[in-house]
């Protein structure tokens, strides 16, 4: 009996040993087609350099919408469409400007996304500085009819640049609301910026609620918010004189793109990937995320190429709006929900193209135990790509996710260390990105891809 045993696990040891190989030489050709033929960087530089920056609900969102929907009919997908999406278009109209009155110096400034405009002309105030939103209470009826300035310096001992990020990120969604709240007329966020001497603004979202007051609400930059902080030291009744012509334009009609490779063994599974199309309208959403677009879409042709048959249904989605309210995602969620598909897994790129480290994963810690046992090691050694730890899923994946809460969901993870120097600034441009790196994620990308199309029934 013992002996059988013996044998029976001798057996079961080299065919996961013959599998682990044909995974390893699977992953190499994937690595080399895309080192050698990738075409992520020239789509990239084709959507940064000849659409530009592409705001959900302009002109040139909807440009890159039927652009990227004619590169995913140049290829083996079965099906490529378009969904609608219906969201409100914001925009940002002139440039804005800010000055302290008394020197006229000028500071760095952006209106956040969805903010109104200031009266025509602009508004002119003295400042009331906090680091927190939780201060303000304190400050009573000394808020009303000033400028709230919160001040907080991005936290340097984070490596996770992400989470330093998220930290600080609700003061710049809630902070107009709490401001407004005791009479604020207008509210002033530093920057989410790593670099502590970046003179650019850094826009993001922000909202409003009905009932109270909406106030013009913009980021400066960290050298702007420094020179400010000084001078309110300096005299704490410096005004300062800011102009903003942002507003809210009505609702338009845009798009998710969405092509499906069907698959051979079991079509009605999907696994979606992709990540978001749209940018903020500054600088080129190279970053942010051209390379997410480009990245997944490249991955998958570099599996045709190889001439790789999917098992389940791979459904590339690039999805409208995830900067100024997440409308493709949950339009995505509510479709697949009436359709009752069966989405199994999700890939989401949405952290830049910086070199590859590894995925986040959202599902049970035994699958991501099995996923570190069975995968990592595939990735770790000959690709450098190692991280595969319990985590979020990225926004967009995360918002329809709500709608399959047992689908499985991989967050890629580039290096982290400059993401949120350029992100939402002027400087996320196409020169930021390194080809090599890229094409290095999209291999981590397509390997990925390849292992959940295999392996996946064979999760615990
Ligand atoms: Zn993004």
């Amino acid at each position: 009996m013992k002996a059988i045993c013996r044998v029976l696990l001798l057996g079961v040891c080299i065919l996961g040993k013959v599998v682990a190989q044909q995974d390893s030489l699977m992953m190499e050709r994937i690595y080399t087609a895309s080192f050698e033929n990738g075409k992520a960087y020239e789509n990239l530089r084709y959507l940064t350099k000849n659409i530009g920056h592409r705001i959900a609900g302009s002109a040139k969102a909807e440009k890159a919408v039927l652009w990227s929907k004619a590169l995913m009919e140049g290829l083996a997908f079965d099906r490529v469409y378009l969904q609608e999406v219906e969201m409100p278009f914001w925009d940002r109209g002139e440039k804005e400007e800010a000055y302290i009155v008394s020197t006229k110096e000028p500071l760095n400034i952006l209106s956040l996304g969805g903010s109104v405009a200031t009266p025509p002309g602009g508004l002119e105030a003295e400042i009331i500085e906090v680091e927190l939103l939780s201060e303000l209470r304190a400050q009573g009826n000394k808020v009303r009819g000033k400028i709230v300035f919160v001040n907080k310096p991005w936290d340097e001992s984070m490596v996770e640049t992400g989470i330093a990020y998220g930290l600080n990120s609700s003061q710049r969604s809630r902070g107009p609301v709490e401001a407004a709240k005791l009479g604020a007329v207008a509210y002033l966020f530093r920057s989410l910026s790593s670099s502590p001497d970046d003179d650019y603004p850094h826009t993001g979202g922000t909202r409003y609620v009905n009932d109270i007051d909406s106030i013009p609400a913009l980021a400066i930059s960290p050298v702007g918010a420094n020179k400010l902080s000084e001078a309110l030291k300096k005299d704490s009744a410096t005004r300062i004189h800011i102009v903003n012509h942002s507003a809210w334009k009505g609702n338009v009609t845009t798009h998710n793109v969405i092509a499906e490779w069907r698959g051979t063994d079991k079509p009605d599974e999907i696994i979606t990937i992709g990540g978001h199309i749209d940018s903020w309208d500054v600088g080129e959403g190279a970053h942010d995320n051209g390379t997410g677009t480009m990245g997944t879409l490249d991955a998958i042709r570099t599996l045709m190429k190889l001439d790789y048959r999917p098992r389940h249904t791979i459904r590339l989605v690039f999805y409208m709006n995830e900067e100024n309210g997440v409308h493709g995602a949950l339009q995505y969620g509510e479709t697949a929900k009436a359709n009752a598909e069966r989405i199994i897994a999700a890939i989401e790129s949405d952290a830049g193209g910086f070199a590859p480290r590894g995925f986040d994963i959202k599902s049970s810690a035994e699958r991501v135990n099995w996923i570190q046992q069975h995968w990592k090691p595939l990735f770790e050694q000959k690709f450098w790509v190692s991280r595969f730890l319990q985590g979020s899923p990225g926004v967009d994946s995360g918002v329809w996710g709500r709608h399959f809460p047992n689908t499985i969901m991989f967050n890629f993870r580039p290096d982290p260390h400059r993401y949120f120097d350029i992100h939402h600034t002027a400087k996320d441009v196409f020169e930021a990105v390194d080809r090599r790196e890229l094409q290095s994620g999209v291999a981590a990308i397509a390997s990925l891809l390849y292992l959940v199309d295999q392996q996946i029934d064979q999760l615990p």
